[in-house]
């Protein structure tokens, strides 16, 4: 297999130049689908936080407008202690004027720890949307980076899959199904050598996987001039020379 030999071995080469391409976008495509999520992710920490501090100043509303009724009531509550007519009466009512004002320092306070807690929240905000940002940029430069490199190197796989198309022409179509079987299993790695495992016994081993090759294949190979594939892992075998 001479000649078919040697166009394999030059298609192979381009093969694997090709999967080299296909590597290098891929790892790229990775790298921007990657930056992608680190962004939704900081986005989705920033949307969730204002949520937060949404819900916490509606607490801190509800408390507000709470002791504002409260006020009120009160108020009415002291015109009713200036008119008490007796002193059971005005205990009475001063009792509730004692419960409101204490409900309402403890509201107080509650809506003073929820608002430094708001404040504090806020500032986590403000850092997440700084990263969001962060993130925003990096996947843009990631992003233009892809498209120069796809610009960059589209124009030589164009070129070397039009000379494999072509190297493809002059094989047989049987060949040319078994080559792009195995290329698409191993990455570009058709054919493998046929190695020797010791040089006075008639032992051999697949160089691509180091199973066994039968004495029968390497004769087939030495004498027939066929096209021979390992057992185990497909590859075309070879003897080089
Ligand atoms: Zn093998």
């Amino acid at each position: 297999m001479g000649a078919t030999l040697d166009a394999l071995l030059r298609l192979q080469e381009i093969e694997k130049q090709l999967v080299e391409y296909r590597r290098g976008i891929e790892s790229r495509r990775r790298q921007v689908r990657g930056a992608t999520r680190r962004m939704e992710k900081a986005l989705q920490e920033h949307q969730d936080t204002n949520a937060r501090i949404r819900d916490r100043q509606s607490h801190a509303d509800a408390l507000d407008l709470e002791i504002k009724s409260r006020d009120a009531q009160t108020a009415r509550l002291r015109e009713a202690l200036n008119r008490a007519k007796s002193n059971r009466e005005y205990a009475a009512i001063l009792t509730q004027i004692n419960t409101a004002k204490a409900d309402t320092t403890k509201q107080e306070e509650q809506a003073l720890h929820i608002m430094s807690e708001v404040e504090a929240v806020r500032e986590q905000a403000k850092v997440q949307l700084e990263q969001a940002e962060k993130e925003r940029k990096r996947l843009i430069s990631l992003e233009e980076a892809f498209a120069e490199h796809m610009a960059a190197v589209q124009v030589k796989i164009d070129e070397l899959q039009a000379k494999r198309d072509q190297a493809f022409e002059d094989l047989p179509r049987e060949i040319v199904n078994i080559f792009e079987r195995v290329s698409a299993r191993h990455e570009g790695e058709v054919l493998a050598t046929v190695v020797q495992e010791n040089p006075r016994r008639q032992e051999f081993s697949c160089g691509g996987c180091s199973m066994a090759v039968t004495l029968e294949q390497v004769n087939r190979l030495q004498d027939r001039n066929e096209i021979v594939t390992c057992n185990v892992c497909g590859r075309i075998l070879f003897i080089p020379l």
